[in-house]
């Protein structure tokens, strides 16, 4: 396909991953008049019930790679385990992907994300990689004693990490996740979680989010509160480290920064989403240019949307069987209701969000 930008409307952007990210990118494009097609294994996906066409076969289907190269204009992810090498063969055969093999490539490994993060100066948790037992006593003692362990690979939600204590434990955690080279984090004494949704644009332009607050249970995101009561020096801090990885990435589209606020409002960044961000499902509400949106015109090559936000917004994500009071959540007129259309509520699936809005007078 050639590829000229902006793109204009009944272009066709592809999105590797059917789950809620693409649906809502696909519902943004479709108000912008484009089409997508989305590729997905799974059959009947929350994105492919609202997409112009899917593509069901795995992600490193050739035929169906070929396929996407062909008839999309660009193509973006909604899923970061898709495997790096599936964006070099798209990117072989002809296709314009964005946000691009490094972004995608970084993301996925935990111990290449915080050298990367330490490379442009910026703080992390203090951390070893382990590829076999003989190297956790060491790197404890340096951690003193106590530390998360983490599979280097598709974690996510929380999964494939623990917290260990002792190099008996740390061993047995070692063995229980697989053996997967994973990593030792130094617990971060952190006051508050925060994340900072960002895009940049083809032509290297950058709009932040205003920085949102997040509380997780159970390692799953709960809720995102958004202005998040940050001074102007943390919101600052946390832009400057957005517009950083952006750059330094030579990122298109919008990017999730997960950070944590240390007591006194110094941040240190815990990792990136190289995609649309479950903490930044406010936007969808309470700004003129949603995430969505923005990945879309960002990746289309059109101008970045405004990101200020509207109101105050505090959004819960409904998990597992939480989405079937949807009759009570549609009859409170304070909620704004958003359900991925899954057919089966299993324990820790996101079905859905809500997000209540305060205005700022009030
Ligand atoms: P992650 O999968 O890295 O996003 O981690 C999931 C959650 O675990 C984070 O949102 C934090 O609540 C917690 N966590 C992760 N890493 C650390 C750390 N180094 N210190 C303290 N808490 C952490």
């Amino acid at each position: 396909m050639s590829h000229r930008f902006p793109l204009p409307p009944g272009s066709m952007i592809g999105v590797l991953g059917g789950g809620q990210l693409g649906r809502m990118l696909a519902l943004a494009a479709a108000r912008l008049g484009f089409d997508v097609t989305i590729l997905e294994p799974e059959p009947d996906s929350p994105a492919s019930r609202v997409a112009a066409r899917t593509l069901e076969a795995p992600y490193d289907d050739r035929e169906a790679l070929k396929t996407l190269a062909a008839t999309c204009d660009v193509v973006t992810f909604e899923f970061e385990n898709v495997p790096a090498a599936v964006v070099e063969q798209l990117e072989m055969l002809g296709a314009l992907a964005a946000p691009g093999k490094r972004a995608l490539a970084v993301a996925q490994d935990r111990v290449d994300e915080k050298e990367f993060f330490r490379g442009l100066g910026i703080p992390t948790a203090d951390f070893a990689a382990i590829a076999g037992p003989g190297d956790i006593r060491a790197v404890l003692a340096r951690l003193g004693g106590r530390a998360l362990l983490k599979t280097r690979r598709e974690g996510y939600d929380g999964k494939g990490q623990t917290w260990v204590e002792g190099e008996a434990d740390a061993v047995a955690a070692f063995a229980r996740v697989g053996k997967k080279p994973a990593i030792l984090e130094a617990r971060v004494p952190f006051v508050r979680e925060l994340s900072v949704i960002a895009a940049r644009s083809r032509s290297g332009g950058i709009a932040c989010y205003p920085v949102g607050e997040n509380r997780h249970e159970n390692g799953i995101l709960r809720t995102t509160h958004a202005p998040a009561r940050v001074s102007a020096a943390t919101r600052a801090e946390a832009e400057a480290i957005a517009r950083q990885t952006l750059e330094a990435l030579d990122y298109v589209g919008v990017i999730g920064v997960e950070l944590f606020e240390l007591d006194g409002g110094a941040l240190c960044v815990n990792e990136f989403a190289p995609r649309v961000h479950n903490s930044g499902h406010w936007t969808l509400d309470g700004c003129e240019v949603d995430q969505f949106e923005q990945h879309v015109r960002a990746v289309a090559g059109w101008p970045l949307g405004k990101t200020e936000a509207l109101a105050e917004v505090t959004m819960t994500n409904l998990i597992g069987v939480e989405a079937k009071d949807w009759k009570t959540l549609a009859a409170d007129p304070s909620a704004r209701l958003w359900l991925y259309g899954k057919r089966t509520a299993r324990d820790g699936r996101k079905m859905g969000h809500v997000n209540r809005l305060k205005s700022f007078d009030r």
